[in-house]
């Protein structure tokens, strides 16, 4: 989508801390961060969250986890981590193109806020 903020990452017409890219998937550093490392994970192709996804998304979706897991594991935070998908607009979903949020490096509360 031409006016969304992580296709524009993505296609490096806006600015972000990137991290790792492939053909499917990005992921850079987010740009207000609630740990001390916090990374979203996003499909490269535009789906506008957990909810729009398809069973022809499973394995992309497999794939935005096992990224998650090994940006975990280089930078580090593999003693605690968290990944955290915001649905809908009583979770605070912010911005409707489906990201992962990787989460580390302080103690993680549970439940949520
Ligand atoms: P959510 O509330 O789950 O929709 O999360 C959206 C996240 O995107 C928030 O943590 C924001 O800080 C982050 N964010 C929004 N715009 C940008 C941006 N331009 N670069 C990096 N992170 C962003």
């Amino acid at each position: 989508m031409s006016d969304c903020i992580f296709c524009r990452i993505i296609r490096r017409e806006a600015p972000a801390r990137i991290i790792y890219q492939d053909d499917e998937v990005t992921a850079f550093h987010d740009a207000r961060p609630q740990a001390p490392v916090h990374v979203l994970i996003v499909p490269n192709r535009h789906i506008v969250g957990i909810a729009q996804a398809e069973p022809g998304d499973a394995l992309l979706l497999g794939k935005m986890m096992l990224v998650a897991r090994q940006l975990a594991e280089d930078l580090k935070v593999t003693d605690g981590y968290r990944l955290v998908v915001n649905s809908g607009p009583l979770s605070g979903q912010s911005v409707f193109h489906l990201h992962l949020h990787l989460l580390g490096g302080r103690p993680l509360r549970w439940p949520p806020g």
